[in-house]
């Protein structure tokens, strides 16, 4: 068949694990990355601080020294916006289907064929959804700390949520920030304790437990949010300059979602070794079902997805 041995779908931390270990394996691969720039999220990362051998490297620095790592073994990469993956539907390709796979990626524009794919699309921030939010976003309403954190030096704003992107973002705002108000809808924090203890040592970073950001007000900017107390249900305005909405991510999954099995959450659904529903497509990082989404796991997923390629084609 011809076209690739292999298209990885996403450059984000597993798909560049993915194109490191596919070129040592010596495959035909290439990369489709939507925004032309590799790294993913872990590239609006301040700081990440559990990736082993590398503690309080700067997310972007991560992501740049993958691409690097990849980019030295000679991986080939190319812009396309990926639409869908179908059965490869030329009567050449049918015996290949059958045997090993044999997909057609369809593009924006283009398409490839290929003997299996690796799908790392990765997960992308969740809304608050809640009046203000849209009508305000660039106008103080952030998803991003390190990406806008700077533009709210010296001023008070706010953070929602209460994972790990809500306390490291919190953390980052506190070093730059008059004061920094982190709001969470219960009064237990799900991200990790090593974060939680260093949230203690940030004096002007003030916690509003139990609460739901309600309205988010302002003409040009932000000059409030409206908060309340799920428990007294007390409304009361908090005057910000910015709030940082951190709630959660979703999985961009919406081009596969008809294609593989996915969970109630859009999650495609893989084990460890990353094979999906289908035979020859994998599932890698922040896309795949599973209980641990991290840069390093994430990583481990591209791995274990270009090996059972190998062991199912090869
Ligand atoms: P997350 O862990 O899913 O946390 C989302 C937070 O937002 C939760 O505290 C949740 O509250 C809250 N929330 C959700 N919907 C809400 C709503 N409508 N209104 C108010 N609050 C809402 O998401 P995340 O912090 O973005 O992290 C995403 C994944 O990336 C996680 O698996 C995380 O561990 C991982 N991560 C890894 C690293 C790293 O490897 N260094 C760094 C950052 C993040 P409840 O707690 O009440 O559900």
């Amino acid at each position: 068949m011809a076209g690739y041995d292999l298209i990885i779908i996403g450059s984000g931390p597993a798909g560049l694990s993915a194109a490191i270990y596919a070129q040592r394996a010596g495959l035909n691969a290439v990369v489709l990355e939507k925004a032309g720039v590799s790294g993913g999220q872990v590239l609006t990362t301040y700081e990440v601080d559990n990736y082993p051998a590398l503690p309080g490297i700067n997310g972007f620095d991560l992501g740049m020294k993958m691409k690097e790592h990849a980019d030295k073994l000679g991986a080939k990469f190319e812009d396309a916006s990926v639409l869908a993956i179908r059965p490869a539907d030329t009567a050449a390709d049918a015996a290949a289907t059958e045997a090993a796979g044999g997909y057609t990626v369809v593009c924006d524009g283009k398409s490839y064929e290929t003997k299996g794919v690796i799908i790392a699309t990765g997960a992308h921030h969740a809304n608050l959804n809640v009046p203000g939010e849209a009508e305000l976003q660039g106008m103080g309403v952030s998803y991003c700390a390190t990406c806008d954190g700077a533009f709210f030096r010296g001023k008070d704003v706010a953070v929602a949520g209460g994972g790990d992107v809500a306390l490291e973002d919190a953390i980052f705002l506190a070093r730059i920030c008059n004061k920094v108000y982190l709001i969470h809808r219960r009064d237990e924090f799900r991200a990790n304790k090593a974060l939680q203890e260093a949230l203690k040592q940030y004096e002007n970073i003030e916690l509003v437990l139990n609460s739901t950001v309600e309205e988010i007000k302002g003409t040009d900017s932000v000059n409030a949010l409206s908060v309340k107390n799920k428990l007294s249900g007390e409304v009361k305005d908090l005057p910000v300059s910015g709030i940082f909405i951190a709630v959660g991510i979703i999985p961009d999954s919406d081009a596969f979602k008809d294609f593989v099995d996915v969970n109630e959450k859009g999650y495609i659904l893989a084990g460890e070794d990353g094979r999906t529903s289908k035979k020859c497509i994998y599932a890698a990082g922040d896309v795949r079902s599973k209980a641990l989404r991290q840069i390093v796991t994430a990583v481990a997923d591209g791995a274990n997805a270009v090996t059972s390629f190998q062991e199912d084609v090869l």
